[in-house]
């Protein structure tokens, strides 16, 4: 069978590999489409190396089919529609324990510290997945993994329907909290610097402005009267966003930190004195942000189409990693793994 491999030095060769036989407590599943995460990127860049054992199969934003199972995996079965949930936790840290595998202390993800999904056949963990609706496309559900992103975040910033939020950062995983927030109810301002992801943010329905040529402080000071809006995402990851970010919020509002900040950065404490702020860190997902981004995208209430901005064959992902370095006119790529 084909897969795409990573062999380090910016290079992604496509060729044959032999599939792996479910062993307990496994599945093995068709790989219908894959999706291009910022992550994939990175690895791309050479920036994980000392995690990915070349030549590596990266990828984990897919859907699927089962196509065989091995002994002990209850009641999944050959055919049925999945998506993964790419964490594999050890269930003895003390992380573990408190209930919290998520973020377990020796956390393995799948498709970065082991095999990933861009290949047409594709042996994981029965614990990892989750049942797609059989009307939800397999693009449409190759999203899922990042709107479960987005549905933790919003989850653990509290954001009510009726609050005001702000996403700082109108990359992927910044627009699917926007769609995820408004459909939850929430009034939504995406602040992105990029003309062309405004322009997107605004044909999903969002409202989006450029900071640099509009007041984002007065802008959303003139929405909530006076008082600052509920809840800021920074996602951005970039100091003139973490600036930003305490600028925003009402008092006692919160601030989730979505952005992988590799170096610490100065932060106007004094804000979170003054107003009483709560910053919030959030990281991947739990197992009920992939239903809940499971049941959002198959409400239809989202409108997923324009987010993906075209569909190409494993042999393309070179290309695809180097348009998506381009930056702008491309949101997510998704890859076709088996045909
Ligand atoms: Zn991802
Ligand atoms: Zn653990």
């Amino acid at each position: 069978m084909r897969a795409a491999f990573y062999e380090g030095h910016e290079t992604i060769t496509t060729g044959l590999c032999s599939p792996v036989e479910p062993g307990p407590g496994q599945v093995r599943i068709r790989v219908s489409h894959c999706g291009i995460c910022g992550t994939d990127l990175h690895i791309f860049h050479g920036k994980m190396d000392h995690r990915v054992k070349m030549p590596q199969i990266i990828g984990h934003e897919m859907s699927g089919t089962v196509e065989s199972v091995g002994p002990d995996i209850g009641d999944w079965k050959a055919g049925d529609r999945v998506t993964v949930r790419p964490l594999d936790h050890c269930g003895n840290c003390p992380a573990c324990k408190a209930g919290h595998s998520h973020i377990c202390m020796n956390l393995k993800f799948i498709g970065i510290d082991s095999p990933g999904a861009m290949q047409a056949l594709w042996t994981v963990p029965a614990h990892t997945l989750h049942r797609l609706p059989d009307h939800l496309s397999f693009e449409q559900s190759a999203l899922i993994e990042p709107i479960a992103v987005a549905c933790h975040d919003v989850r653990m910033g509290e954001l009510q329907a009726g609050e005001q939020a702000v996403v700082l950062g109108g990359g992927p995983i910044g627009l699917l909290i926007g769609l995820v927030a408004k459909t939850s109810g929430a009034h939504v301002l995406i602040s992105e610097v990029n003309s062309a992801r405004i322009e997107l943010a605004k044909k999903l329905g969002l409202d989006a402005v450029d900071p640099t040529s509009t007041d984002l402080v007065a802008t959303v000071m003139e929405r909530t009267d006076g008082a600052g809006c509920d809840v800021v995402f920074e996602v951005a990851g970039a100091q003139p966003t973490v600036d930003m970010m305490t600028k925003l919020p009402r008092t006692r509002g919160r601030i989730v930190m979505v952005a992988i900040h590799a170096q610490p950065k100065p932060v106007d404490l004094f804000r979170f004195f003054w107003r009483e702020l709560r910053l919030i860190g959030a990281r991947v997902y739990e197992p009920q942000d992939f239903e809940r981004a499971i049941e959002l995208a198959a409400s239809g209430k989202m409108p997923l189409d324009p987010v993906i901005s075209k569909i190409v064959p494993l042999e393309g992902l070179g290309d695809a990693f180097r348009e998506l370095d381009g930056g702008g006119e491309v949101m997510k790529i998704l890859v076709r793994c088996s045909e």
